[in-house]
């Protein structure tokens, strides 16, 4: 089997099982199985694919129609440009989850006075890609990631140690920053982030096969009304937030007015802002 033979019947597989975006699934899967990047794959589409590699190709493409994300079986994600390993013990970074990124960063440059060292709390961290891409950004910050899985956060472990990021971001164990406000720490941070469990009760029907069956629930179904860890989170920001802090969360589908309904007294400078589609996705709240 040659790279171009292989990417057509990888191609055709995948439409059969209605698989989403199959075309780029297949270049994923025999990139992976050959070991090379896009550009060789597509410079070389004569080249010969050794029995071995060709087994291995077939048997991801397998994987791959039963619904199973293309990112755990690469066990790979790219997020704001950073190389994230994947478990299914984590959420799969999303494109949408780099606005959060870059309102943070928008908010953190703009009011920064060169030498401030930023204190951050990164709330589900889940593969840790939100603390770490921050931390790539920001030297002179300190980000505390919280996520209520031990597996979860053994995976953002080792994104940090590969992007050799560890000494500025701390994960621990922690239900949003519970243990954290118990410890004394209130008032100490300049921004606490999040990208929540949102999808709400209504809504878990129309979530894709990959994620309703392979993305860990707990990362991505919101509880009660879909809306209850934001109810949760918001007085615990609060306590934790400096004066003049900001809350800085990622929400669902048509959610922009009922979080910001719930955020309460104490907050000024509320805003929703919208991803690439128009789509309101980011809450911003600065403590009062
Ligand atoms: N912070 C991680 C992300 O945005 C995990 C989020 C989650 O598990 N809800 O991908």
């Amino acid at each position: 089997m040659f790279v171009r033979e292989a990417l057509r019947t990888g191609l055709q597989m995948l439409k059969e099982s209605a698989v989403p975006s199959p075309e780029l699934a297949a270049e994923l899967l025999l990139m992976h199985a050959l070991g090379c990047d896009r550009g060789r794959l597509h410079s070389h589409p004569e080249q010969a694919l050794s029995q071995e590699a060709a087994e291995l190709y077939l048997k991801l493409l397998a994987e791959r129609t039963t619904g199973k994300p293309t990112q755990y079986i690469t066990g790979r994600q790219q997020f704001w440009g950073l190389d994230f390993e994947v478990t299914p013990d984590v959420l799969i970074p999303r494109p949408e989850t780099e606005h959060l990124v870059e309102a943070v960063l928008e908010l953190a440059r703009g009011g920064a006075k060169t030498g401030d060292l930023f204190r951050v709390a990164d709330v589900g961290a889940g593969s840790g890609c939100i603390a770490l891409a921050l931390a790539s950004e920001l030297p002179n910050t300190e980000i505390y990631a919280t996520d209520i899985s031990p597996a979860a956060l053994r995976v953002a472990a080792q994104n940090a140690a590969r992007l050799g990021l560890t000494d500025r971001v701390k994960f621990k164990e922690d239900d949003l920053l519970t243990a954290f406000l118990a410890e004394g720490q209130l008032a100490t941070l300049d921004f606490v982030v999040s990208n929540p469990p949102y999808v709400g009760p209504a809504e878990t029907d129309w979530v894709q096969r990959e994620v309703r069956e392979f993305e860990p629930r707990l990362a991505w179904e919101g509880p009660g009304d879909g809306n209850e860890i934001y109810r949760r989170l918001f007085p615990q920001a609060h306590s934790a937030l400096k004066p003049g802090g900001c809350v800085v969360v990622e929400i669902g589908y048509l959610k922009g007015e009922s979080v910001k309904s719930l955020l309460g007294a104490g907050w000024t400078q509320v805003k929703v802002l919208p991803d690439l589609a128009g789509i309101p996705r980011v809450v911003i709240a600065q403590k009062a």
